[in-house]
C-alpha cells in the first residue's frame, strides 16, 4: 500500500510556513490522541502517521529530502521507514509519536500537564511529576529607568502550588492504589501498524500507583492558577529586546516536578529628547544664530542633569559636539558611552524692525558671500552660469 503524503495527512499546503505545521500537529494529534480514544486503533493509526509527518516536515533537512524523494527517502536499508523494536527509532525510522507530542506541548502534557485542553482531555489523579512552564512577562521602561537600573514590582497569573495537597494532587487522606491502566508496571507497550513502542504509561506517569481521588482544589493537578507578585531588579544598561530570567518563577511544577523560569522580556521607551545608539545618546541642540557666529557656552540636558558645553565662534549648523561619559552605561562593563549634540543653528523666522534695520547694516558691512563654504560653492557654480 502506497504511504500517505505527509502534507495531505496534516491537511497542509506544500509550501506551509513551520507555524502552520505546527498549529496543524497540534489540532490533529489533540483529536487523535489515544488517550482520548481508548481502544480505537484506527485513531491511533493516525496519531502515529501525523506524528511521523510532521517530525519529518517539522525539520527543515528532512523535509526538502523528502519534498526531492518522498517517502524513499526515509527507508533505510532494513526496508520500511520505522520499523523499530520495542520502541526506538529502527534505521532511518522515527521516534516514538509521545516524544514528538511532548516536545509540541510542552514536557509532562503527554501525562496530563500542559493545562488548557488536556485538563478535560487527561482528567487528574495522575502521580507522575512534571515540570512547569516557562513563563514570559512583558515589562516597559523608560530611558531614564534603563540608563540607572531600578527595582520594579510586578504581578501577573502563574500556576502555583496548590495548598491543599502541597503539589501532590491528592485529597489529602485519600490512598493509593495500583494504576489500572499499567497494572503497576508502570510502562506500556504499543504495537500493530508502523512502529512498536513502549511508553511510559499515561495515567500513573510511570509511577504505576495513582491516587485515589485527587485533590478536589486543583482536580489532581497539584497547583492552582494564582496571582503573584514579584520585585525583579533590572540593571543598568538594559536595552529593547534584554531578557531577564527568574529562575523557578514560572509555573509550579507538579507533583514534586521543577517549577519553570519567568522571562522578563524589557522594552525600553522613546525619549522626547534623547535617541539611543548603542550606547551612546544622540540630540539635537537648537542654538540661536548670534550664539553660534560670536561663541559662547551653552546648558545641555543630560540624563544626570545639565551639562554645560562651550560652543566656539562660527559653528555651524549641524556640528555635533560629544560630551563624554553622558550616555548609557554598558550592561557588561559599565562603562558609559557618551551624548553627541547636534547643533541646530536657528534663523529668526520674525524680526522687530529694529533687529531688521541691525541686520541690512550687517549686510551690508559683510559684503558678498566671504565664507569657506560659500566661496568653494559658488566658484563651482560659476561653471552653470
Ligand atoms: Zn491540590
Ligand atoms: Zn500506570
Amino acid at each position: 500500500m502506497a504511504k500517505e503524503d505527509y502534507y495531505e495527512l496534516l491537511g497542509v499546503a506544500k509550501g506551509a510556513t513551520e507555524e502552520e505545521l505546527k498549529k496543524a500537529y497540534r489540532k490533529k494529534a489533540v483529536l487523535h490522541h489515544p488517550d482520548k480514544n481508548p481502544g480505537d486503533k484506527a485513531s491511533e493509526e493516525m496519531f502515529k502517521k501525523i506524528s511521523e509527518a510532521y517530525e519529518v516536515l517539522k525539520d527543515p533537512d528532512k523535509r526538502a529530502a523528502y519534498d526531492r524523494y518522498g517517502h524513499a527517502a526515509f527507508q533505510g536499508p532494513g526496508g520500511t521507514a520505522g520499523r523499530g523494536g520495542g520502541g526506538m527509532s529502527g534505521a532511518g525510522g522515527f521516534h516514538d509519536p509521545f516524544d514528538i507530542f511532548r516536545e509540541v506541548f510542552g514536557q509532562g502534557a503527554a501525562r496530563g500537564g500542559g493545562g488548557g485542553i488536556f485538563d478535560e482531555m487527561f482528567g487528574g489523579g495522575r502521580e507522575g511529576s512534571r515540570d512547569g512552564e516557562d513563563l514570559r512577562y512583558d515589562l516597559e521602561l523608560t530611558l531614564e529607568e534603563a540608563a540607572r537600573g531600578v527595582e520594579k514590582e510586578i504581578s501577573f497569573r502563574r500556576q502555583a502550588t496548590c495548598e491543599r495537597c502541597a503539589g501532590s494532587g491528592a485529597e489529602p487522606g485519600s490512598k493509593r492504589v495500583t494504576c489500572p491502566t499499567c497494572r503497576g508496571a508502570g510502562q506500556i507497550r504499543r504495537s500493530g501498524g508502523i512502529i512498536v513502542f513502549t511508553q511510559t504509561c499515561p495515567t500513573c506517569g510511570g509511577a504505576g500507583k495513582k491516587v485515589e481521588k485527587p485533590c478536589t482544589a486543583c482536580r489532581g493537578e497539584g497547583r492552582v492558577n494564582s496571582n503573584t507578585k514579584l520585585n525583579v531588579r533590572i540593571p543598568a544598561g538594559v536595552d529593547t529586546g534584554s531578557r531577564l530570567r527568574s529562575s523557578g518563577n514560572g509555573a509550579a511544577g507538579g507533583a514534586g516536578g521543577q517549577a519553570g523560569d519567568l522571562y522578563i522580556v524589557l522594552t525600553v521607551k522613546e525619549h522626547e529628547l534623547f535617541e539611543r545608539q548603542g550606547d551612546d545618546l544622540f540630540c539635537e541642540m537648537p542654538i540661536k544664530f548670534t550664539l553660534a557666529t560670536l561663541g559662547g557656552t551653552i546648558e545641555i540636558p543630560t540624563l544626570s542633569g545639565k551639562a554645560s558645553l562651550k560652543i566656539p565662534a562660527g559653528t555651524q549648523s549641524g556640528t555635533t559636539f560629544r560630551l563624554r561619559d553622558k550616555g548609557m552605561p554598558n550592561i557588561r562593563t559599565a562603562r558609559p558611552g557618551d551624548q553627541l549634540v547636534r547643533m541646530h543653528v536657528e534663523v529668526p523666522s520674525s524680526l522687530t524692525a529694529e533687529q531688521r534695520k541691525l541686520l541690512e547694516e550687517f549686510g551690508r558691512v559683510s559684503g558678498d558671500a566671504s565664507e569657506p563654504t560659500s566661496r568653494s560653492f559658488f566658484e563651482k557654480a560659476k561653471k552653470f552660469f
